[in-house]
């Protein structure tokens, strides 16, 4: 009875085992004695014969994950189901070919005595491993990663901060769980941004960027912040992510970095880039608030000279000296910047009227004035100021700049050491010079330039000995201008040197021609600095002889005394050379210069100009009488000719031959006048000879 019914549950049994769908194996003295079509399946065996192997060491790895044997470790499953009745334990299975799978077991013991009979119920939980896994990991990324890291939940409510926001912050993660993230972080405590940045946030699925935070102690760093919605199934968002990281090393690094760009490795001062960006902002703020500002364009005078004659070092830190106080004589909304050279501009941020400009213009030169002290060396400096305001001189930056550098300029051609605003004359005064540039490009082309010569009458014999070529414009509108008008306009376009070799050419022409007519003149020829400077003057002087067919010493060149000034060895060397072809040398304008001796020696010049200035106030002032007599008396004991220019009166005229001048021009004489006239007046002169008046 007993044993009928025992059967009938065995049987019952038996097919509750199939149905279930789970895999079951009875298992015998460490046997497999039985198994369920399911735990076939699990197992990869074709038929239940062939599963009568050892439980659990033939179904496993021979270790389990931590490092016990399968055998030991599935004894003391056995032995623990044995006492208490069932056990359930994760375990490595592997399959009949060896694939290996995570399984739950539940070891159920089911006769009461003598050897134990067990059922193994095996699931395979490799799917759930895998999960908690990839779970486990992400936790570690989010707890052990550098970056901060902040999750809430819907209603931004902090439920987990890890260790690098505790580190970058100071705050513990108990601190902040519970707290609200727009509290946590100081750039949301801001309402307004904070709603800007979650609106962002909501609807685009994150944000990020450079923003402020306040860690615990106080200290205001920049973070770079990403806050990433994050959404569950049903869409709605079910957290919200906030990661960031402490970028002060990186901010200092470009911030270095931009400095670099922006400042004048020198001075340390603001560089080009950084003015435009501040001009810019002064134009927006100007306009905005209808106020003015102004700029001062400095550039100090005879910088080069000392740069070049006490060395770069020195030249360095005067410069560096100049930038220290032209730093002092601003306020900090000022900026000071160095555009290169010698050159700086100030920018006056948001000034009053002109009297206050002109202060700190004077406040400036006053500060340049006070004496240098460099390397033991003490020197006096000065310098020019050209001012521009806004909005008055221009309404943007380049006009501003430009306006400011022309009445710089002006500042300068009106002597040293003074300051100039941009007005509506100087204003006018560029306009007419640049249209006088544009004209002279076309003037030689059109031909509208002509020659005019002055007689140079020597005095003892009282004939004409030379002629000095003077050019003249005539402009289709202006009528006929005299060099002072356009010279310095033609050498600043560097239009000289064209109009240059064309003189040369006009008066070696002329030359020849009153040569060939029996009429041996010495013809002048004044060279400018840019075209002494040509690297082929040697040959086109030579070419230039050549093609008129006029003899060499028929030719004189007349050069000033700054062109020599400039000092270095080349302008030597063009000069022998020029003496070896055979020319003959002036020096013009002597007196108006450094009058240096030195170079007299170095070069056999062959005649001294003196500046027609001293023979104007010959009759006036005993002081320049006594220059003239000097500069005869020397010159002559460096055996050269002396010409007196601008001779116009005959106490003049007495006095510069009594004290042994050689020759002068002069309207005593003559005018200039062309070259026909010339012919005609030295034909009534007698073939050159002129009476003495
Ligand atoms: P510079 O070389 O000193 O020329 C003499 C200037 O004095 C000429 O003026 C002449 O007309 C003027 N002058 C002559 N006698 C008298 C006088 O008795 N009284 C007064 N008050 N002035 C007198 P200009 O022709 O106007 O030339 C001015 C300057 O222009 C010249 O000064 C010279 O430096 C420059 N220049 C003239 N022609 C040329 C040229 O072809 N090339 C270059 N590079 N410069 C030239
Ligand atoms: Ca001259
Ligand atoms: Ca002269």
């Amino acid at each position: 009875m007993f044993e009928q019914a025992l059967t009938v549950a065995g049987t019952n049994y038996q097919v509750l085992c199939e149905e279930t769908g789970e895999a079951i194996l009875q298992i015998r003295d460490n046997i497999v004695v039985d198994i369920n079509s399911a735990a076939l399946k699990l197992f990869g065996f074709v038929d239940k014969a062939s599963m009568k192997v050892h439980y659990p060491v033939d179904l496993s790895p021979p270790v389990q994950p931590d490092g016990v044997s399968s055998g030991d470790k599935g004894r003391e499953m056995f032995e623990i189901a044995c006492q208490k009745g069932n056990h359930c334990f994760e375990w490595l299975h592997a399959t009949a070919n060896q694939s290996i799978f995570w399984a739950e077991v539940r070891l159920t013991r089911i006769s009461p005595e003598g050897a134990p009979v067990m059922y193994a119920m095996v699931r395979n939980i490799t799917k759930r491993k895998e999960t908690e896994r990839a779970c486990f990991l992400e936790a570690q990324v989010f707890e052990l990663g550098r970056q901060a890291g902040l999750i809430t939940d819907q209603a931004r409510v902090i439920v987990s901060a890890n260790r690098a926001f505790s580190e970058i912050t100071g705050y513990t993660q108990q601190e902040v769980r519970g707290c609200l993230l727009d509290a946590v972080l100081y750039s949301l405590q801001d309402l307004e941004n904070c709603q800007s940045i979650f609106h962002v946030v909501d609807t685009c699925g994150y944000w990020e960027g450079e923003a402020w935070d306040r860690k615990q102690n106080g200290q205001i760093y920049p973070q770079w912040l990403t806050i990433t919605a994050v959404r569950g199934n049903n869409h709605e968002i079910a957290n919200y992510f906030a990661v960031f990281s402490d970028i002060t090393e990186r901010k200092s690094l470009e911030d270095r970095t931009r400095h670099i760009a922006e400042h004048d490795f020198l001075t340390g001062l603001p560089n080009r880039i950084l003015l435009v960006d501040r001009l810019r902002q002064a134009i927006a703020s100007a306009r905005r608030n209808n106020t003015q500002f102004a700029l001062l364009f400095l550039d100090l005078d005879r910088f080069k000279f000392i740069n070049d004659s006490m060395g770069h070092s020195i030249g360095d830190k005067l410069l560096q000296e100049v930038a220290k106080r032209l730093r002092k004589c601003v306020r900090a909304i000022d900026t000071v910047s160095r555009q290169g050279g010698d050159e700086f501009i100030i920018l006056l941020a948001d000034t009053g009227n002109a009297k206050q400009i002109a202060h700190v213009a004077q406040n400036v030169m006053n500060a340049i004035a006070q004496m240098f002290e460099i390397d033991s060396y003490e020197f006096s400096m000065t310098v020019c100021i050209g001012i521009s305001t806004f909005p008055n001189d221009g309404e943007d930056m380049d006009t501003l700049i430009k306006h400011a550098d022309i009445a710089m300029y002006y500042a300068k051609e009106s002597g040293r050491n003074g300051y100039q605003f941009f007005n509506e004359e100087i204003n006018a005064r560029t306009h007419e010079r640049n249209a006088l540039e544009r004209n002279l490009k076309k003037a030689l082309e059109k031909g509208e330039f002509i020659l005019h010569y002055q007689a140079e009458v020597d005095f003892a014999s009282g004939r004409i000995v030379g002629a000095e070529a003077l050019i003249r414009w005539d402009h289709p509108e202006m009528g006929r201008l005299l060099p002072p008008r356009f010279i310095s306009a033609a050498e600043e376009c560097g239009l000289i040197v064209s109009i240059g070799q064309w003189v040369l050419e006009r008066a070696c022409r002329q030359a020849k021609y009153w040569l060939d007519q029996g009429f041996p003149i010495v013809v002048s020829v004044n060279l400018s600095a840019a075209q002494f400077r040509q690297r082929n003057l040697l040959q086109n002087i030579a070419d230039t002889l050549r093609l008129s067919g006029l003899e060499p010493r028929y030719l004189a060149l007349e050069i000033t005394e700054s062109i020599l000034l400039n000092g270095q060895d080349s302008i030597y060397e063009t000069m022998v050379s020029l003496k070896e072809l055979g020319v003959k040398l002036a020096i013009d304008d002597f007196g108006t210069g450094y009058s240096s001796l030195s170079y007299l020696k170095r070069i056999q010049v062959d005649k001294l100009k003196i500046d027609r200035s001293f023979v104007h106030e010959i009759t006036h002032d005993p002081k320049d009488t006594e220059i003239i007599r000097a500069i005869v008396a020397m010159a002559k004991s460096l055996e050269l000719k002396v010409v007196a220019e601008g001779v116009e009166t005959a106490q003049q005229f007495s006095y510069l031959q009594s004290i042994g001048c050689d020759e002068y021009q002069g309207f005593y004489s003559s005018q200039s006048l062309s070259g026909i006239e010339f012919g005609q007046f030295r034909y009534d002169a007698g073939d050159g000879s002129l009476q003495s008046a």
